[in-house]
């Protein structure tokens, strides 16, 4: 399996809170997703990882989410078993989609890169690729070939790596946002000379960019963010974490919610003493972080400078 030095998934996915290991959801665990999932209305199952298409039985989930008319969302490597790709083939483009990170890893092996090319052949106007951001030097140019020779969706996510909190991963550093900024945004215009829009996740800032910077991300990009809203994970033993970046401390259960937003809620409160540190020292005191423009980057920063960690699980009270 490939192991991308910044992943956030690695540390996390496969161990339940109280160390029980499983590194699949089971069946029943899942359709108890979806049930909370179509109390709270949400329309979307967003599958992920690890490798979320190497579950035993990841064809019948997304059957069952379609039959209960999910929009199903896919993260993934691309390296899929043929019997997934062949099945998702089979699907029409609106209701599945797949956000293929294909940052390239040296310890790819010939074998895993062909295994990529043959998803991406095969499935796509399905998938969007993504990109996550580890220093300013980042290749961006051979996804223009992907999309261009397998006809992928002419969109490109750009993600920062973000450190895991309590862990030791690859992550961009802060002192190196700026330089990252303006290589982001020729990017963008690379990009959008070859009809690509790029798009972003969370944890921008927005003294990444400068005034023209952001203008012209307005008008050459899918358009200048600066989201930490939790976007609320939920493990095989169905313990719940805002994001995977915060998924080693504050988990708690699904079953102690009624809703997605209830959850979202408690989040928001938890988190909130840590808004106010932001990601550098300069934003304790920064005009932007006090009038809410921007909302200092990711969390996991602010939650790293103190000395102690919040507790592992809590009570959702
Ligand atoms: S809050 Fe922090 S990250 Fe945001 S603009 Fe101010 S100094 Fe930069
Ligand atoms: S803490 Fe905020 S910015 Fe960081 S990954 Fe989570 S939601 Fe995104």
């Amino acid at each position: 399996m490939r192991k991308c030095t910044f992943c956030f998934a690695r540390s996390r996915i496969g161990r339940s809170a109280d160390t029980k290991k499983s590194r699949h959801m089971s069946l029943e665990n899942i359709h108890k997703v979806m049930d909370f999932l179509e109390k709270t209305n949400d329309c979307q199952l967003r599958l992920l990882g690890g490798e979320p298409t190497l579950h035993p039985e990841f064809n019948r989930i997304v059957k069952e989410g379609l039959e209960r008319n999910f929009h199903v969302h896919i993260f993934s490597n691309c390296m899929m078993p043929d019997r997934v790709v062949n099945y998702l083939k089979t699907l029409p483009d609106k209701d599945v989609s797949i956000l293929a990170n294909v940052s390239a890893q040296e310890s790819d092996t010939r074998e895993m890169k062909e295994r990529v090319e043959r998803t991406l052949e095969q499935l796509g106007e399905k998938i969007t690729v993504g990109i996550t951001v580890p220093s300013p030097q980042f290749e961006y140019k051979f996804l223009f070939d992907m999309i261009n020779k397998y006809k992928l969706r002419r969109r490109i996510r750009v993600g920062i790596a973000q450190p895991i909190v309590g862990t030791s991963n690859e992550f961009l550093r802060p002192s190196m946002y700026r330089e990252v900024g303006t290589a982001i945004v020729k990017m963008a215009l690379d990009s959008y000379a070859q009809d690509i829009l790029i798009g972003f996740d969370c944890g921008l800032t927005l003294c990444m960019f400068s005034e023209m910077e952001i203008g012209t991300l307005a008008k050459k990009s899918e358009g200048f963010t600066m989201l930490c809203d939790p976007i609320i994970d939920i493990g095989p033993e169905l313990d719940v974490w805002n994001c995977f970046p915060l998924s080693e401390v504050l988990n708690t259960k699904l079953d102690m919610f009624k809703t997605i937003n209830e959850i979202t809620a408690f989040y928001n409160k938890r988190l909130r003493p840590y808004r106010d540190f932001g990601c550098m020292v300069e934003c304790a005191s920064c005009v932007h972080l006090k009038h809410g423009i921007c909302k200092g980057g990711c969390l996991a920063h602010a939650i790293n400078s103190f000395n102690k960690l919040p507790p592992r699980t809590v009570d959702a009270i």
